[in-house]
């Protein structure tokens, strides 16, 4: 028992929605349709690197769909499907049922139904490796070179949190056991506004998710665009729990903290009411936080008009 095969059939084979093929066969089939592009990502998440060794499965069955979802809501893609790798060291029921809990409730809750994968043993260590797979209109996906001088630059939800629970766990940050409870679902469980993002197709022109910190992630708008940006730095929603910390640290999680997996987007001044209207039928937060204008660079602005500077522009996984 326990082979490859029996673990699929056990953990990763709920049937298909109608008009797919999922799991079973060599390739899964999906409907596409005319006039929509493609769009597809990919996200490894490794253990030690990614996610502690006793992660809580459920929460990281969550997760690793959750940041492949962020990645077409930045597109403003519809999701479609997805494919799911594991590599395991050692066969761990109880890990596997919570994992598969976890990942499958917001495949549904997404309408993002898992047609395939493949599954190995590892020789260390738990890889997980998502693909997702989305349609988004062939003239509408939202680009990132495609922010242009005069847009507003709006972000969904608020920022800090994930970086807060981070700093806590690694102890950065004095262990304060309420402010982590209030912080980690930020974290470990981020629901990307993955139905609110299919809206934005037509409203907005430029989007990406703020996977890597809000700078250096619209940084990537800004160069890719040949533009630059004026920030508000008092008009970018902070977390609840996060208001009340010291500003250097509030500073720094709202605007170098990545893991966040809202989306910065820009969109012309006029679809101000559309994206609202967007926003509360969704039941989605937004902010305006600043503007796009055609002299580079990246200004960052106090509320008493004093500029602020930041030298960690974001995370690197190379640094
Ligand atoms: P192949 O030999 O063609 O790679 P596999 O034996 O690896 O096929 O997988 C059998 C079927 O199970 C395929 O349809 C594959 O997509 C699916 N599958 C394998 N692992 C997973 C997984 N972790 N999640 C979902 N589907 C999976
Ligand atoms: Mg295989």
């Amino acid at each position: 028992m326990d082979n490859e095969f029996d673990l699929i059939a056990r953990y990763f084979s709920r049937p298909a929605p109608q008009g797919f093929l999922g799991v079973g066969d060599d390739c899964a089939l999906l409907p596409v349709t005319a006039g929509q592009h493609l769009a597809t990502s990919t996200d490894l998440l490794i253990e030690g690197r990614h996610f502690f060794s006793d992660a809580d499965p459920q929460a990281l069955g969550h997760k690793s769909l959750a940041v492949n979802l962020s990645d077409l809501a930045a597109m403003g893609a519809r999701p479609s499907a997805c494919l799911l790798g594991l590599s395991l060291p050692s066969v761990d029921h109880q890990w596997l049922a919570g994992f598969a809990a976890g990942f499958y409730a917001l495949a549904d809750q997404a309408q993002c139904p898992l047609v395939g994968g493949d599954t190995t043993r590892s020789a260390s260590g738990i890889v997980i490796s998502v693909t997702v797979m989305g349609q988004v209109d062939k003239r509408l996906a939202l680009r990132r070179d495609a922010a242009q001088a005069g847009d507003d630059i709006w972000i969904t939800g608020s920022l800090g949190a994930a970086d807060i629970a981070l700093k806590l766990l690694h102890r950065k940050l004095p262990m304060d056991g309420d402010l982590l409870a209030a912080t980690r679902p930020a974290l470990e469980r981020p629901l990307p506004p993955w139905q609110f993002a299919q809206g934005l197709p037509g409203l907005a022109h430029a989007a990406l998710d703020i996977s890597d910190g809000l700078l250096q992630d619209l940084g990537h708008i800004l160069k890719a665009s040949a533009c630059g940006a004026e920030l508000q730095f008092g008009a970018v929603p902070v977390h609840q729990e996060v208001q009340g910390l010291g500003p250097a640290t509030v500073l720094q999680a709202v605007l170098a903290g990545g893991d966040v997996y809202e989306l910065c987007f820009t969109a012309p001044a006029d679809r101000r009411a559309a994206i609202q209207q967007l926003a509360d039928a969704n039941g989605q937060r937004v902010s305006r936080i600043g503007r796009i204008v055609s002299e580079p660079g990246l200004r960052v602005w106090a509320e008493d008009g004093s500029p602020i500077t930041l030298d960690a522009g974001g995370y690197d996984h190379f640094s």
